[in-house]
């Protein structure tokens, strides 16, 4: 997948000029946060479970070797095999050689963020191998050759009328030539088709939301049941996977599984949660012939005890895209690689680099609203301020930011001049702004007087306030 992450200012101001997109996005935003509202209000130990599944997470990461390696044992007792990836050149050649042993031409997947992440799909593609995508999301950003814009809702950003033109586009080739606008029509219409994929194809791939360490077996949650057909109909089944996806126990994964789909689609399970334990055995009805693990490191390991490493609990639930306010007005395809919104301006420098992405950690107002909802209580705003802390240590940002960076942390930690020079600005900001309240511009605040006014400061300071109503 291409690197666009630098690009990250144009692509959010062409984001917001898109109708389409800002429709989908307002469609989208209210879903994700209510239905979340309502199924947490009705869950009176949502708070147990939450600080129980940050314990489960943070024991697994102590232990992470032991953890990893007893999946491993376990696995290989079911008749699989684990393959380990120190990065993502390392998983796409261990992806594409079991692909060439089992002379697969046509290949179906289920929804992995991992692959994305280590651009699977184009691996796959240039080795001649068709590769469909099952998740329905999934599926019409591929015909659209579009990355996804959310972890669980890959196509939120297209309406109705764009997946209409898109199977139209894409279907007439299987003889459905009919242009289909109602939703269950496109859906049949979608499954009508990835039925065959499913039956034709030699290999499956899926994600994991779990590993767990004690049985050996990998967890997915869908909605639409295709993980269990791209595990079960072709002959050999690989799942890719991070590291920190393993739990110890089947009790663990069911703990941390009643927070992630109130978290992710305010479900209280997903419809579908399946558990795979190796290939198939005598008497099985169904099931792969060969089962592989593919473990993806790609610089967790190095995230494990460092100042990043709470980001290691995130089980990829979206919860905190749902409610970023700069999320909600751009959409995912601004931040320009895999992982959009808070969780993405936290892994996406880690992954590609600061220097790269160093404007994803700025991109973020500190409202802390993302934090509040991450069922595994990751500190998000902490994150991005540890990016935004090496970014002036390592002098990335231009000479005029971290000149006014000093000079703000010079008055910043000197509370009378803090107080002069507030309230002498906000005299001039007041005197500037007479009756009307605002100014139409101001030296070093172009970009945002270009679209707006500044707003004058109106009645007290927070500090007047904070005064008045603690006077001790
Ligand atoms: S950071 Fe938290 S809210 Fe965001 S995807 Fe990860 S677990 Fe969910």
């Amino acid at each position: 997948m291409q690197i666009h992450s630098h690009e990250f200012k144009e692509r959010a101001v062409t984001a917001l000029h898109n109708s389409d997109l800002q429709r989908a996005l307002a469609k989208a935003k209210g879903g994700f946060v209510d239905k979340r509202r309502a199924v947490i209000d009705i869950l009176p130990e949502f708070q147990a479970l939450r600080n129980r599944a940050r314990e489960i997470k943070e024991h697994t990461l102590a232990n992470l070797d032991f953890y990893l390696e007893q999946f491993e044992q376990q696995v290989q007792q079911q008749g699989g095999q684990v393959h380990w990836a120190e990065n993502p050149q390392q998983a796409r050649d261990i992806i594409l050689k079991l692909c060439r042993e089992a002379n697969a031409r046509s290949v179906t997947k289920g929804k992995s963020m991992i692959s994305e992440e280590i651009a699977l799909n184009e691996a796959l593609e240039a080795d001649g191998i068709e590769v469909v995508e099952t998740d329905l999301g999934e599926y019409i950003i591929q015909l659209a050759k579009e990355p996804p814009s959310h972890i669980i809702a890959p196509a939120v950003h297209k309406t109705r009328e764009q997946i209409s033109d898109l199977f139209h586009e894409h279907h007439q080739k299987y003889g459905l030539t009919q242009r289909l606008t109602e939703v269950p029509d496109l859906v049949n219409e979608a499954r009508q088709i990835l039925r065959e994929k499913y039956l034709q194809a030699d290999v499956g791939i899926t994600g994991a939301n779990f590993l767990i360490a004690e049985t050996g077996s990998t967890v997915i949650v869908t909605n639409e049941g295709n993980g269990d057909l791209t595990n079960c109909l072709p002959k050999v089944h690989i799942v890719t996977a991070s590291l920190e996806k393993v739990v110890p126990t089947l009790e663990d994964a069911s703990t941390i599984l009643r927070l992630l789909g109130r978290s992710a689609t305010g479900q209280e399970m997903t419809s579908y949660t399946t558990f795979t334990t190796g290939n198939k055995r005598d008497g099985d009805v169904s099931g792969p012939e060969q089962f592989h693990v593919v473990l993806v490191d790609n610089g967790r390991s190095k995230m494990l005890g460092n100042q990043f490493h709470d980001m290691l609990r995130c089980i990829r639930c979206g919860a905190c895209m749902n409610h970023c306010p700069v999320y909600g007005s751009i959409g995912g395809h601004a931040y320009g690689w895999v992982y959009p919104g808070p969780m993405g301006s936290v892994l996406t420098p880690l992954m590609i680099g600061l220097d790269v992405a160093g404007d994803l950690p700025n991109a973020c107002t500190m409202n802390g609203r993302c934090e509040s909802v991450c069922p595994m209580s990751i500190p998000l705003s902490h994150l991005l301020r540890q990016h935004r802390i090496q970014q002036f240590e390592r002098q990335l940002p231009d000479l005029r930011t971290r000149l006014g960076l000093r000079v703000w942390s010079f008055v910043a930690q000197r509370p009378r001049l803090y107080r002069f020079a507030t309230g002498m600005a906000g005299r001039v900001l007041r005197l500037l702004g007479g009756r009307r309240g605002r100014v139409r511009s101001l030296p070093l605040t172009g970009s945002w007087t270009a679209s707006r006014d500044f707003p004058t400061p109106q009645g007290e300071s927070f500090i007047q306030q904070w005064q008045r109503s603690n006077p001790s």
